[in-house]
């Protein structure tokens, strides 16, 4: 039966009550399209969602991906898995399954329909690089046995999945490697840093900077992230990935805390506590493939969208 409305896609997300998941399907449903979040709401809260409740094009289904999903859509998106450090390492075992249960069971569904199916991956492939700046050929430097790796080697089997069912299969894959991103609907909990650093500035207690916080990061806008996912799936079906996906503006913890100190006017101090194990010392995207495959690079300086993200913060106290 044709469709009545053909540019009109029924797209499926997982991890849609998350905080990249939420802001994915804010603009999928700007864009005309019908989405099924599915969730079981292990890190995502209703509340980032509950705005799109009386949208008839909008659908939620609590759902565990580590269990097989029947259902019928045009394009799949697959971020369900926590993706803070607290977070994934709270329930290790629960990590690494979501990660390749859920790759597996959403990989059977995209054959099955012969959709398009997209997988958050992460820079975390690359654990503590010993490449700087990091390459999506550069093949990383993890610890397999350490705190991080249940999302670390759980994020790359994923990967490896997704490029076994392409090439076994024919199934049409995109696979971002996602570098850190911030910006409202962060959880205040979930123990990263733009997340502890804005809550901690707000209430004005010590930052607190884990080591001697020379490590660095790129933090990347979730507006410009949002917008390179979209941009990743629109692509023709020969850019497979992995690609990058991030802001190559790379600074030490300690610099992003004196920023969220001014640009909060916090009286808060800064206490250094222990680092955690395998933090990696650096990170930045080389983002060369995405520039040319995606036409994307970001927009938002870090700047700007902290003061966007700081003022969201403060609606929440
Ligand atoms: P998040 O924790 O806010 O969202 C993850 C969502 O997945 C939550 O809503 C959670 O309830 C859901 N979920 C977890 N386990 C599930 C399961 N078994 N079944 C169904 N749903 C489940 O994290 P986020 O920052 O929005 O990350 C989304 C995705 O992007 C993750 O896959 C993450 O690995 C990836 N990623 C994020 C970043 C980042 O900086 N935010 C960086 C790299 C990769
Ligand atoms: N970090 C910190 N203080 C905090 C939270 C995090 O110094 O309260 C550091 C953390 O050790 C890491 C960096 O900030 O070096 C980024 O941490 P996050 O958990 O946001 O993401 P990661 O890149 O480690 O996955």
């Amino acid at each position: 039966m044709p469709r009545l409305h053909e540019s009109r896609k029924r797209v499926l997300v997982t991890g849609g009550a998350g905080f990249l998941g939420s802001h994915l399907i804010d603009r999928l449903i700007a864009q005309g399209h019908e989405v099924i979040c599915a969730d079981n709401l292990y890190t995502g809260t209703k509340r980032n969602i509950e705005h799109l409740h009386s949208n008839p094009r909008f659908e939620f289904l609590r759902h565990d991906v580590c269990n097989p999903l029947k259902l019928e859509v045009d394009e799949i998106y697959n971020l369900a898995c926590p993706a803070s450090p607290v977070h994934y390492q709270h329930n290790p075992v629960l990590t690494t399954k979501t990660s390749v249960m859920g790759a597996l069971n959403m990989l059977g569904l995209a054959k099955r329909l012969r959709c398009r199916i997209f997988q958050a991956s992460t820079s975390e492939v690359y654990g503590d690089p010993e490449v700087h700046p990091q390459r999506e050929d550069y093949w990383g430097h993890v610890n397999p046995i350490g705190a991080r790796a249940c999302y670390d080697e759980g994020k790359r089997c994923a990967e490896t999945l997704f490029f076994d069912y392409h090439r076994q299969h024919r199934v049409d894959i995109k696979v971002a490697r996602i570098f850190n991103t911030y910006g409202p609907r962060m959880h205040e909990m979930d123990g990263r840093v733009v997340s502890n650093f804005i809550t901690q500035a707000l209430a004005g207690e010590d930052l607190t900077i884990h080591g001697d916080g020379l490590q660095t990061r790129s933090l990347c806008y979730v507006d410009d992230m949002i917008t390179a996912c979209l941009a990743l799936m629109a692509a023709p079906a020969d850019v497979t990935g992995p690609v990058n996906l991030g802001n190559p503006e790379e600074f030490t913890v300690l610099e992003l805390a004196e920023q969220v100190i001014s640009l909060t006017g916090s009286r808060a101090r800064i206490r250094h506590v222990p680092l955690p194990e395998d933090d990696p010392r650096q990170r930045r995207p080389d983002i060369e493939r995405a520039r040319r495959e995606l036409g994307w690079s970001p927009a938002v300086p870090l700047k700007e969208g902290l003061v966007r993200t700081i003022a969201h913060f403060r609606n929440l106290a």
